[in-house]
């Protein structure tokens, strides 16, 4: 099939393209390069242009035969959101309401959106499951939650068929050591651990030790990036074989502090990495961890590297030989 890609110059989508040629797709890629990265794309045609580009947007799919799209393209940063919504909303809801109304007037009829675990703010259960309330803490997860909610209507009204999938924390390398993540600031976690390892910085700041965890530190679950690509994969698929539309969590079920990973990080790098505790950041749940059961026994999905200690050493192959990403 012939995939529509927006976004696919990023960290998720980047490996989403790798995952479609490996397993011989045709791919077109749609990125404003803002955050991506043209480096990044190990094949397919490439359009630079936003979302919000109506016009950039039909020439796409007029220039294209497209069979189904993957919509990665958004800002995904939890402060940042808490201190600029606007941003937030204009850019994440309104580029996927242009690109369903593209998808509608070229008769596209399937979409795999990438949602989040930050729609459920403060769990009331772990690990969640998708039926748990959403009650997001930040704007990233409130725009991701609008986004959802808007493809059930165009769903309703003109049977565009989509899966939302709720990642948790991605994170890792591909196998080949081609393409990682490398984001301008960085701001998660593991890329900034191993930036520590590699001497780039001089600390990671761990933010809050207060929280009611076992060591106070937030535990999250971290879930290798070419897993989660190859269950939009398996998505899609479903999808087009005349399924329903469905979301799903994606994660590995188990949860580790931050003060684990940066364990985790040193045993992995043999390096020393200096921490220290930071106040919190604005928007951070203290605990997410996934079911991930549905996607397993539904899309038939088998995440391939799910211990933390393979995800970390994917990714510090990758940091090791690119310390300054795709620069
Ligand atoms: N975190 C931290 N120091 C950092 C970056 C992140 O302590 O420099 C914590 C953050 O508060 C969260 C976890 O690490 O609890 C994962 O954060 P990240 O930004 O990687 O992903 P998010 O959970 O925001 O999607």
């Amino acid at each position: 099939m012939n995939v529509l890609v927006c976004g696919g110059a990023g960290y998720i989508g980047s490996h989403m393209v790798a995952e479609l040629i490996e397993n011989g797709h045709d791919v077109v890629v749609f990125d404003n390069l803002q955050k991506g990265h043209k480096e990044a794309l190990l094949g397919g045609k490439f359009y630079k242009g936003d979302l919000r580009d109506r016009q950039a947007l039909h020439r796409v799919f007029n220039e294209n035969k497209i069979d189904a799209v993957i919509d990665f393209a958004a800002d995904s940063l939890v402060g940042e959101s808490v201190q600029e919504p606007v941003k937030y909303f204009e850019n994440n809801i309104g580029s996927t309401v242009n690109l369903l109304g593209a998808m509608k007037e070229h008769g596209v009829k399937y979409i795999v959106f990438s949602s989040t675990a930050a729609v459920y703010g403060e769990p009331e259960n772990i690990p969640i499951v998708e039926e748990d309330k959403t009650f997001p803490t930040n704007p990233y997860g409130e725009s991701k939650l609008a986004v959802e909610k808007i493809l059930k209507w165009c769903d309703n009204a003109y049977g565009i068929k989509y899966t939302a999938l709720r990642y948790f924390n991605a994170a890792g390398a591909h196998i080949s050591g081609k393409i990682g993540e490398h984001h301008n600031p960085e701001t998660h976690l593991i890329p900034i651990i191993l930036q520590v390892a590699l001497k780039k910085r001089e600390k990671i700041m761990v933010f809050g030790d207060d929280y009611d965890t076992k060591d106070g530190t937030c535990i999250r679950d971290y879930i290798h990036v070419s897993d989660l690509a190859n269950a939009h994969l398996l998505a899609l698929e479903r999808l087009m074989s005349g399924n329903d539309s469905k979301i799903y969590n994606l994660g590995n079920g188990k949860g580790f502090s931050v003060k684990e990973v940066i364990e985790t990080a040193r045993n992995v790098t043999g390096k020393e990495i200096k921490a220290e505790i930071a106040a919190r950041r604005a928007g951070d749940p203290a605990v997410l961890v996934a079911s991930s059961d549905k996607a397993k026994s539904e899309l038939g999905w088998k995440p391939k590297y799910d211990s933390l200690e393979t995800i970390i050493e994917t990714a510090w192959i990758w940091h090791k030989n690119h310390p300054y990403g795709y620069c």
